[in-house]
């Protein structure tokens, strides 16, 4: 099964395409979470795209096409795999798809994950992440322990620079602007499945497990 998580940042794609990943028994491919790591390891590529991720603005499409393609070509790709976080615009969505039919594979089903934007920005600015393994808290619903350490791995939870106020507003504007268009695009090839993200993390995975299996 190869599955798109799309939606707004804030919209839990992270959360429950890592519940889906657990379930699936398929890898969950975080985009952000690689930039996250190339950035933290200083590498040439966390180099380049540093600058964007703390402005809230996209990596260029031509560094984020290389980099899935090069992860999609991983032997764990090979029964299926979860997308969080590419594609982000048209040309992207293109690539993936090229890549894809040389290997005579294409995605299944685009997860559309829709919630208001104040919700949203109630969910970014509350949330926390351990900067070791990248457990997700938030600090209404899910509060990290108070020592600030990750009940998980003992990490250190920090609030990720781009979730300040400020950078939240561009990141939701690009949204609007450059990866909503792409609903309209998986909508045309008939593989847009859009799900209410409001709810608990256990409601919204039980949502699309349903959504999955009816679809299989
Ligand atoms: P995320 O964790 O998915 O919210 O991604 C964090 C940041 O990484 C984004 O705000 C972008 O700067 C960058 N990023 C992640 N995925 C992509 C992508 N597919 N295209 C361009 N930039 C990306």
């Amino acid at each position: 099964m190869r599955l798109i998580m799309l939606g707004a940042p804030g919209t839990g794609k992270g959360t429950q395409g890592k519940l889906l990943s657990a379930r699936y028994g398929i890898p969950n491919i975080s985009t952000g979470d690689i930039l996250r790591s190339a950035v933290a390891q200083r590498s040439e590529l966390g180099i380049q795209a540093q600058s964007y991720m703390d402005r809230g603005e996209l990596v260029p499409d031509n560094l984020m096409i290389r980099l899935i393609k090069e992860r999609l070509q991983q032997a764990d790709c090979e029964g299926g795999f979860i997308l969080d976080g590419f594609p982000r615009t048209i040309e992207q969505a293109a690539a993936l798809d090229a890549e894809l039919q040389q290997q005579a594979k294409a995605i299944d089903w685009v997860l559309d994950l829709e919630l208001e934007t104040e919700k949203i920005v109630a969910r970014l600015t509350n949330r926390r992440v351990c900067s070791q393994c990248g457990q997700d808290y938030n600090l209404l619903t899910n509060p990290p322990p108070a020592d600030h350490r990750c009940a998980k791995c003992g990490g250190t939870v920090i609030q990720r620079s781009d979730d300040a106020p400020d950078t939240v507003r561009n990141r939701l504007k690009v949204y609007e602007e450059k990866t909503k268009p792409l609903k309209n695009y998986f909508q045309q090839q008939a593989k847009l499945l859009v799900v209410d993200a409001e709810g608990t993390v256990e409601q919204i995975q039980a949502k699309l497990r349903a959504i999955i299996e009816e679809n299989r």
